[in-house]
Parts: structure tokens; C-alpha cells; sequence
């Protein structure tokens, strides 16, 4: 037995490793998708209630990350969840009916459970949107961990649209270890930013959005 103990160790630390990138690469319930056809049903409406919070921002490098003091929260049907961050992708990882769309918000809820649900806010070409001007103008400028801005809020109900019509489908986190069982809700209007305040996210951030992946027959849901 004594000769097997090293053996033993090395795949006990391999196999984790080994799970985390077939989870990724051969996961059935992956993220994010390209949203072709759905399946119309009278969903539960989503209800936000976002508070103001203290701006709390990060850059990791790949990303600007705004932090939330878990205050506010999403109920949907019966669930409550609380948000911790909101961070961007270029472009928006989910497509619709083929189509890119230039940036993305991720906004990560969790409940008591530690189920997570991950909302998805599309972003178009458009009016410049005054609430993302001021997370613009505190990117930090070294990646590091989170910095408090003084003196300023934030309210990302701002950075939501209008109507609050959704898709909904069973997904994964978008980067390793692509833990699968994640609820993704994507908000069917886009809202928009203009070209100026791409291009100023982008001279911080290059490109980060993971391609879409397979369906793999998953239910699509879409609310009426
Ligand atoms: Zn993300």
C-alpha cells in the first residue's frame, strides 16, 4: 500500500483539474449562446430591487468589475437572489437570432442557496448612457483589487432597460471552471451606450467574450 500513496495523492490533486477543464470543453449546459429559436411562455416577472450603493470598482485585468454590498436583490417566482458584481464583456458573449451585439453587462446574483443566476443586459449603439460615463471615468488604472471611489453612488438599475421581457435557459460560468447548473436570464432589449464610450472601455479592456456554444436541445424560454 505504501508504494501506491504518492500515486494516489497525485491523482487525487489531477482530478479536480482534469474535471474543471472537461466541464469546459465537453459541458452540455455551456455559456453564453446564440438565442435562435425559443419557446414563448408565461414566465414569473422579473423584480429588480437595486439599491443605491457606495461605487466600489476593480480591474482584474480583463475586466471592470463594479462590486455590490449584496443589498440589492433580483426575485424571480419564488427566488430571491442578491447581486455582487456587474462586470462587461466586448463583445456581449450572448447572441440573438445570430446577432453580436458590441458589450455585454453581466450582473452575478447569488441566493441563500448559492445557486447563482446570471442577468444578461445587451448593449447597442446609440444614446450614451450617463451611468456607465461615470464607472468610465473611475476605471482604476492598475489591476489590482477592489478600490472604493469616494464620494460617489451607483445605482446599475441604470444600466437596465426599459421593459424587462427576458430569456431564460440553463447555463455555466463562462470561464474556467465553467461550473454548469447557472441561471442566465437575458433582458430582450438592449440598452445603448454610444461610440465614444466603447471605444474609451476599450482602450482599457481588449476583447473577452467566450464564443457561443452548443445548445445541445436545452429549452430556451422566452416570456410573453
Ligand atoms: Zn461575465
Amino acid at each position: 500500500m505504501r508504494l501506491f500513496k504518492p500515486l494516489l495523492l497525485l491523482l487525487a490533486v489531477l482530478a479536480p483539474l482534469s474535471s474543471q477543464a472537461n466541464t469546459c470543453d465537453s459541458g452540455r449546459l455551456q455559456s453564453p449562446i446564440n438565442i435562435a429559436s425559443t419557446q414563448k411562455q408565461k414566465l414569473p416577472a422579473l423584480e429588480f430591487n437595486y439599491l443605491s450603493s457606495p461605487l466600489v470598482l476593480a480591474n482584474d485585468g480583463h475586466t471592470l468589475r463594479v462590486r455590490l454590498n449584496k443589498r440589492s436583490q433580483l426575485k424571480l417566482g419564488k427566488q430571491i437572489y442578491s447581486l455582487s458584481q456587474v462586470h462587461f464583456h466586448t463583445p456581449a458573449g450572448d447572441q440573438i437570432a445570430d446577432e453580436i451585439f458590441p458589450m455585454g453587462a453581466h450582473f452575478l446574483h447569488k441566493n441563500s442557496n448559492g445557486k447563482l443566476l446570471a442577468l444578461v443586459v445587451l448593449f447597442r449603439l446609440g444614446n450614451s448612457n450617463k451611468t456607465f460615463d461615470t464607472l468610465l471615468s473611475n476605471i482604476p488604472k492598475q489591476v489590482g483589487p477592489n478600490q472604493a471611489i469616494k464620494n460617489i453612488s451607483i445605482n446599475v438599475n441604470d444600466l437596465l432597460p426599459v421593459t424587462k421581457g427576458y430569456y431564460r435557459y440553463m447555463g455555466s460560468l463562462t470561464s474556467t471552471p465553467c461550473t454548469e447548473g447557472v441561471e442566465w436570464v437575458i433582458l430582450k432589449e438592449p440598452i445603448t451606450i454610444s461610440t465614444e464610450q466603447l471605444t474609451t472601455y476599450k482602450k482599457s479592456f481588449s476583447a473577452n467574450a467566450r464564443a457561443p456554444q452548443p445548445i445541445n436541445q436545452r429549452p430556451i424560454l422566452e416570456s410573453m
